[in-house]
């Protein structure tokens, strides 16, 4: 087969690559329905994270089980599975506890743009829809694999709840779709952060109520001043960055909660200035496994069309146009198909 390798900053390439295999008997190989490149494949394409050697990549996917190992019970040839960015057993405390994406058997995928994929602890790490869906559902269903189980995260951990307010800070994917969490969860008021006009409309779309175009102490003023001087009781960081960090921590009130769900980049926080901040903070690899059945039902039923963050959707092998259209914001998010 032909998969995604990354060389180096900004050198994609479609390239012939060993078919998956199964390695061990807890593993499934599935056949990609669609898969596609996330927000957090960018920092290496630019540079940001080193690479050392060249790199498969991929890590969102759904599709149709080919194979599985011979320890495999609940999940079937032929089945249309979705799973997480982080594979888990759903049986370890940490799993237990809900936090899947910490599994202590954890692996990240690396591979799936591409059109077979290796899945390891399959019965754990896989979740089959009720029948085969049908295409017109596949980008909502594969966006349940990471940026919507991230931005469902996003407003969970920041604790939105009926008749709240929540702040979204990043109108990437991840950033849209939290906005579109909160208003699952009740959010009464949703305030994006957004200085893009396509990304604000879709933002109102999903449910935001109010557009800040500032940034930064500009930023944080207004949203003083859409709470009365109080602030948000959840905001939900997904970007990853200092200035984005500390805007989520500004915005948020007294005894609020503040999310963060875009992967830290130089991110560092003064131990007294969060003292005296007085916010709750959680955060992290999001626990996608946990919400998947959720997610898909939301999705089966027609409540949810998240798959509207796609708005470039190429064949897999032109999948370095795809970075390319994100990477200069000529897209929000690729989809790809095999
Ligand atoms: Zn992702
Ligand atoms: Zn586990």
């Amino acid at each position: 087969m032909k998969g995604t390798v990354l060389y180096g900053p900004r050198d994609i390439r479609f390239e012939n690559q060993p078919d998956p295999q199964i390695v061990q008997p807890t593993d499934a190989i599935i056949r990609m329905s669609a898969t596609c490149v996330c927000g957090s494949d960018l920092w290496p394409y630019r540079g940001l994270n080193t690479i050392n050697a060249p790199t498969p990549m991929g890590h969102e996917y759904c599709g149709i089980v080919e194979e599985v190992g011979r320890d495999v019970r609940s999940i079937r040839s032929g089945q249309f599975v979705i799973g997480s960015f982080a594979t888990s057993d759903n049986t370890c405390p940490n799993c237990r506890y809900g936090y899947p994406s910490s599994c202590m058997h954890r692996e990240f995928m690396t591979r799936a743009q591409a059109p077979l994929l290796r899945v390891s602890l399959a019965d754990g790490t896989l979740v089959p829809t009720p029948g085969l869906p049908s295409s017109d559902l596949l980008p909502s269903l594969l966006t349940t694999s990471d940026v919507l189980g991230t931005g469902w995260f996003a407003a969970d951990a920041a604790n939105v709840k009926p008749g709240s307010t929540a702040v979204v800070v990043g109108d990437g994917a991840v950033g849209l779709l939290a906005v579109l969490s909160a208003k699952q969860m009740g959010a009464e008021r949703i305030v994006a952060m957004s200085r893009h006009d396509k990304r604000q409309h879709l933002a109102r779309e999903f449910g935001a109520t109010d557009i800040v175009t500032e940034r930064g102490a500009d930023g944080v003023a207004r949203i003083m001043d859409l709470t009365k001087g109080v602030g948000a009781d959840s905001v939900l960081e997904c970007v990853g960055t200092q200035e984005s960090m500390m805007q989520a921590i500004h915005a948020a009130r007294a005894g609020g909660y503040v999310s963060y769900v875009g992967v830290p980049h130089g991110v560092q926080l003064d131990g007294q200035q969060l003292f005296f901040e007085h916010v709750h903070l959680h955060g992290g690899p999001a626990p996608v496994r946990r919400y998947l059945p959720e997610l898909i039902d939301l999705v089966l039923n027609g409540k949810i069309n998240p798959g509207k963050v796609f708005d470039l959707t190429l064949p897999l092998e032109e999948v370095a146009e795809g970075y390319r259209a994100m990477d200069e914001r000529r897209a929000i998010k690729t989809l790809l198909r095999p």
